[in-house]
């Protein structure tokens, strides 16, 4: 039993950096072809010179029609859409109190929002095909409170059950829908800049694993989830917190 993504066409959002250029390598290096949707020019111009991606589209996952064009784009281009990875997201923090509504409904456009057009805009495609993955980020912060998360929390808690619906109205038709929930992996954005060494170490105690994620550990799970080893899991979430 093995991987094989090699006739895979897929399309990674937020693919410029952290967990999103690991998934978009993680696929490369499959032998599938990658195309990567950012809403910075400037990273995927790094992604393109990098030989990473075979195709790299500038899109904001909020916006229908850029979104919509970039469907139309790796369908003509590819004449198939096999997998979605819904990676693309933001995380503003605050205590509600004082928390900006517009903040708020610029969380829940990306995260939520921009996983609901993107997912829409695919659907056709595999449906037509009879086949296909969606795989979308969620975050432990779906499940865990903390403070100052309440926006991001609750968008990524909305990303999870909009996996279980979209899961069920997609089964049929030979398409799953599942979700990853990375726990903590440093980068842009979770730095830890506010730890001091002791509450970092601290953090780390509460591991099981006893080290921190990395992005290839969320990477790794995308490929099964693609893969034909996953075709009886749907409406999952999966944690990839190290315990
Ligand atoms: P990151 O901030 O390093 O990268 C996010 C990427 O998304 C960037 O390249 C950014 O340009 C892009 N992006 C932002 N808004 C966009 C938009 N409107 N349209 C298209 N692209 C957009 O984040 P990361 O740490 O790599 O996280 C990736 C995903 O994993 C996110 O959905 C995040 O919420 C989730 N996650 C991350 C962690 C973590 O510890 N890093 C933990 C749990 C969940």
């Amino acid at each position: 039993m093995h991987i094989d993504l090699s006739h895979q066409v897929v399309v990674v959002t937020g693919a410029g950096r952290g967990i999103g250029r690991s998934i978009a390598q993680a696929f490369h290096d499959e032998g599938a072809r990658v195309v990567a949707l950012d809403v910075s020019p400037g990273l995927l111009s790094v992604l393109e010179a990098d030989g990473i991606a075979d195709l790299c589209v500038p899109c904001d996952v909020t916006d229908v029609d850029q979104v919509r064009s970039a469907v139309e784009t790796v369908v003509e281009r590819f004449g198939r859409l096999d997998v979605l990875i819904n990676n693309a997201g933001i995380n503003i923090e605050g205590p509600v109190e004082d928390f900006d509504a517009g903040l708020w409904d610029r969380v829940f456009a990306v995260n939520v929002r921009g996983v609901f057009v993107t997912s829409q805009a695919v659907i056709p495609v595999m449906k037509e095909q009879g086949s296909g993955r969606i795989i979308n980020a969620a975050s432990f912060a779906a499940i865990i409170p903390s403070v100052g998360a309440a926006a991001y929390g609750a968008s990524k808690a909305a990303v999870v059950q909009l996996t279980r619906v979209l899961a069920s109205e997609l089964g049929p038709y030979g398409i799953t829908v599942n979700a990853y929930a990375p726990g903590m992996i440093p980068g842009e954005m979770n730095t830890f800049a506010s730890l001091d060494e002791q509450a970092a170490a601290a953090k780390l105690d509460q591991l099981s694993v006893r080290r921190w994620g990395e992005p290839e550990d969320v990477a790794k799970l995308c490929l099964f989830l693609a893969s034909d080893l996953s075709s009886y899991i749907t409406g999952a979430l999966l944690d990839v917190s190290g315990g």
